[in-house]
């Protein structure tokens, strides 16, 4: 006992050094910006220069949330959400590249990711009005109202223009942009940094659950490259001090990170887990069997940390086997790598990655550490896409069902 919680410690210790692919409230997108490491031409730069650097970016996160917050007053994206049929609304230069970049992860999703699904995730009570409701059990709404609410949900109604400005096609749809806009500011932050301090920084900043490795990991476990940890979102009920950490990916450098889960905004209502990210196709929350996805992108390719972000966020509104084969052409095309972890408690590796089990990554930088793995490796031949919901995953269910008073 007393080793285990020792060895434990020794994995949080080392965690600290590492990124932590952390999924927090998600009331204001700065809140969780951290910038945990900074060098510059192999030089750690001073406690001053990092807090300046800092600052600056609090101030870049503040401009680009005022113009895309939905819940913002006067944002654009509120503007939009309230126009009419045909009306032209002007917006910042921040909004309007996102959604340019929304256009193309929108087709090259094949949908899955879409920004114009704010009726629905209001319907289902995830927007921001909801902030302290989320957990709580609810029965679907009716067909009907998400049918409605699918009708105002086509992205393909929002229309770029090349001034500038933006308009809709029907007055109803409206936009969010909170799948993508935390791997925007992640790549934004990270400019900053680069023109601030040149080419040979390296650092990680994350904004949320989504990072940019910027260069090359320094310091100790150097190495190893850039850790990223992908939290375990079943921590509440696996036994053991340390189990917040459910797998490594080890060996990144130059890269965005981005990590979506199941495990915040969302419910338990009769005996099913309701989360936050709505399937396009069907209006209701995703249900393919997913729970967890990581997914890296290479800096080489452009908005990298605005992809990862994306890309995560699509693999759950996909057939399990479709998500994995749409990571691995992703994986041929731009380098991308992913981890997705599936209700049956088994997880996929996805082109370049090294994804480590809590025992292969505590061989290797504490190997008297004493550790149990929670997620088992499965081959993504034998992947199906009826994922069978096991034993402890119907504990996890019924703890949340429970907690919440249901
Ligand atoms: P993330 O946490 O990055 O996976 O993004 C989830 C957030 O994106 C949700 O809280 C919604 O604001 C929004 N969202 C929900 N479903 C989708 C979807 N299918 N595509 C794009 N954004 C979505
Ligand atoms: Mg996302």
């Amino acid at each position: 006992m007393c080793r285990m919680s020792r060895a434990a410690a020794c994995l949080v210790l080392a965690a600290v050094f590492f990124l932590t692919a952390c999924a927090a409230s998600q009331a204001e997108y700065y809140v969780g910006f951290s910038l945990s490491s900074l060098y510059v031409g192999g030089e750690a730069v001073s406690a001053r220069e990092r807090a300046a650097a800092s600052s600056a970016i609090a101030d870049l996160l503040h401009e680009i949330e005022s113009q895309i917050g939905a819940d913002r007053e006067d944002s654009d994206v509120a503007r939009i959400n309230a126009a009419d049929a045909g009306e032209r609304i002007a917006v910042g230069e921040h909004t309007y590249a996102i959604l340019t970049l929304c256009k193309e992860l929108f087709e090259e999703t094949g949908g899955a990711f879409s920004p114009a699904l704010y009726n629905l995730s209001e319907l289902w009570g995830f927007t921001p009005d909801f902030e302290g409701q989320y957990s709580v059990p609810r029965a679907e709404p009716p067909a009907d109202q998400i049918a409605a609410a699918v009708a105002l949900s086509d992205f393909d109604d929002i229309i770029l223009h090349e001034d500038g400005t933006v308009s809709k096609r029907q007055a109803g749809v409206r936009i969010d942009l909170g799948g993508v806009a935390k791997g925007y500011m992640s790549d934004a932050a990270a400019q900053l940094l680069a023109e601030r301090f040149g080419d040979s920084v390296d650092a990680i900043l994350s904004v949320m659950s989504n990072s940019v490795l910027m260069g090359h990991k320094r310091g100790s476990n150097a190495s190893l490259g850039y850790t990223a940890t992908i939290e375990n979102p079943r921590a509440v009920v696996t036994a053991g001090s340390g189990a917040s950490q459910g797998l490594f990916v080890i060996g990144l450098s130059d890269a965005a990170v981005s990590t979506s889960a199941d495990t915040y905004r969302s419910y338990v209502y009769d005996g099913r887990i309701y989360s936050h990210i709505i399937d396009p196709a069907t209006g209701k929350p995703s249900a393919n069997g997913v729970i967890s996805i990581m997914v890296t992108v290479p800096r080489t390719a452009s908005n990298a940390g605005a992809r990862a972000d994306a890309y995560s966020t699509a693999g759950f509104c996909m057939p399990l086997t479709d998500a994995l084969a749409f990571y691995a052409s992703l994986a041929e095309e731009r380098g991308i790598g992913a981890v997705v972890i599936t209700a049956d408690w088994s997880y996929y590796v996805v082109g370049d990655c090294t994804a480590l089990n809590r025992t292969e990554y505590a061989a290797l930088v504490s190997p008297d550490t004493v550790i149990e793995d929670i997620f088992e490796r499965a081959e993504i031949a034998d992947a199906r896409d009826e994922v069978v919901v096991d034993a402890r995953e119907e504990e996890y269910i019924r703890f949340v069902a429970e907690r919440s008073g249901e």
